[in-house]
């Protein structure tokens, strides 16, 4: 038998001699051995399942861990499933400014510090008081993402009350965030009214007595209810609470400041809107429709922003300053009417199917693939943005029956490549969106797609 190729667990090496074989890396020592300890493992594991191992390759796959473990993370991925606000893959991509506003406050900066007095300032004011301008609320304030808003608003506005929510809107948002869980984690007490599909305002106006703090509507996020369906506005919310001296409190989810019909996408409610219905609070996300970095932005009366500030899960809930310096990036360019040309994810939902179409096209030529083909499709918005819209594309669809693949296999290539390529698979074939996928990432795509199939 071939002294190479091994068949016993007994006949591997000890970890000590493999130590030796790996020689010189410049790594750990307990790295090194948790490399070493992780490739037998994997070779023992190897022999359990009746497969053979070769000798020369277990230093190869320790050397493999060892470059693995020392790698920097994360890794830029190219997102070509055409999933425009992707939660595994960071959600929004952001903008060129914002990347550099990000980067300068990596140094020592003036987030806490008035340049002029040389007095303290304090380090959410520049953000809040744009974003207050921009949605037309009378305060805002920041925390690190929006489940964080709404445990705030909730702790800081209705521990020991009871908050009225529609039985159509105590749901999971996703990630196990459920909201009739963080209510009562946030000390408040959920009285749900209405049913799973129709709630009146009459619901809420006959649940309203001296125990309750607020009415809370939330949006649907990742379903959409369709036919025999009953909900109660924002402004007609407003109209109920009002007299009972209540506060309405209005979870938006995605948060878009600008209208998604002009991008040719059904109407997604926007924050100004909540704020001009009358909404006390607004809270919504940084890294969703709103294009940036995450964050928690809430929005609305000036007394409820005030005693969400002074409470102390607000110390606890703060964002850095790199976090501060994106979104305020970020919220510029919805200052200066550039948000759709400068902000990526708006970008991506502003092309057209014409000019999608033509670069899937491209790519079909360039690379001569055998069985490739260009066709139509659907995007999605995704981060719980309009669930129900299909929005029309055309992707660069690959079949890899006649490489001899599965489907999986081929994405599972194009995963690990030297740039992570992530598609779609559906019938058995690998969906390649352009819609996703920014210019200056082509090269990269072309060349990560040509590798996996030579492969
Ligand atoms: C996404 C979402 C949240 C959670 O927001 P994060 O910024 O991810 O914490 C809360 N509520 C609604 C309705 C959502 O869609």
């Amino acid at each position: 038998m071939d002294p190479e190729v091994l068949t016993e667990p007994r006949s591997l090496p000890s970890v000590s001699e493999l130590l030796e074989e790996l020689g010189e890396e410049r790594a750990p020592h307990d790295l090194l051995v948790a490399s070493v300890r992780r490739a037998l493992s994997e070779a023992r594991a190897r022999l359990a399942e009746g497969g053979v191992v070769h000798r020369a390759e277990l230093v190869e796959s320790a050397r493999r861990e060892l470059a693995a473990a020392l790698a920097p993370w994360p890794r830029r991925a190219i997102n070509a499933t055409g999933v425009v606000l992707h939660t595994n893959l960071g959600r929004a991509p952001l903008s060129e400014d914002a990347v550099r506003a990000m980067r300068e406050a990596t140094s020592y900066c003036d987030l806490e510090l008035d340049l002029e007095s040389g007095e303290r300032g304090q380090r959410d004011s520049h953000v809040s008081e744009l974003l207050a301008r921009l949605v037309g609320a009378e305060a805002a304030t920041v925390v690190n993402n929006n489940a964080g808003a709404l445990v705030l608003a909730l702790s800081a506005l209705a521990r020991g009350r009871e908050v009225i929510v529609s039985r159509g809107q105590a749901v999971e948002i996703g990630g196990r965030f459920r909201i009739p869980e963080v209510l009562e984690q946030s000390g408040a007490v959920l009285r749900d009214v209405g049913t799973t599909n129709r709630t009146y305002a009459s619901d809420y106006e006959a649940a309203c007595n001296e125990r309750t703090a607020l009415l809370l509507r939330v949006h649907h996020s990742n379903f959409h209810l369709e036919g025999f369906v009953a909900d109660v506005g924002v402004e007609e919310l407003v109209e109920v609470a009002r007299p009972h001296g209540l506060r309405v409190l209005n979870d938006l989810g995605s948060g878009c400041l600008v209208d998604t019909a002009s991008l040719g996408l059904p109407h997604e409610p926007t924050v100004q809107e909540s704020v001009a219905a009358g909404a006390d609070l607004t809270v919504f996300s940084g890294d969703k429709l709103l294009g940036g970095p995450q964050a928690g932005l809430i929005v609305g009366r000036e007394d409820a922003v005030r005693a969400l500030r002074r409470h102390p899960l607000a110390r606890a809930l703060r964002c850095d300053k790199v976090t501060l310096a994106g979104l305020h990036a970020t919220l510029l360019h919805y200052l200066e009417g550039e948000a759709t040309e400068k902000i990526p994810a708006l970008r991506m939902l502003a092309r057209r199917p014409e000019e999608l179409e033509a670069e899937a096209r491209s790519w079909l030529e360039r690379l001569h693939l055998p069985g490739a083909s260009v066709e139509r499709a659907s995007s999605a918005v995704g981060g719980g943005a309009l669930p129900q819209a299909r929005i029309p594309t055309w992707c660069l669809v690959l079949d890899p029956s006649r490489l001899g693949w599965s489907a999986d296999e081929l994405a599972r290539r194009l995963r690990t490549g030297k740039v992570p390529i992530v598609s779609r698979v559906e019938g058995d074939r690998v969906w390649l969106d352009p819609r996703t996928i920014q210019p200056e990432e082509e090269a990269d795509l072309l060349a990560g797609l040509r590798t996996a199939i030579q492969q």
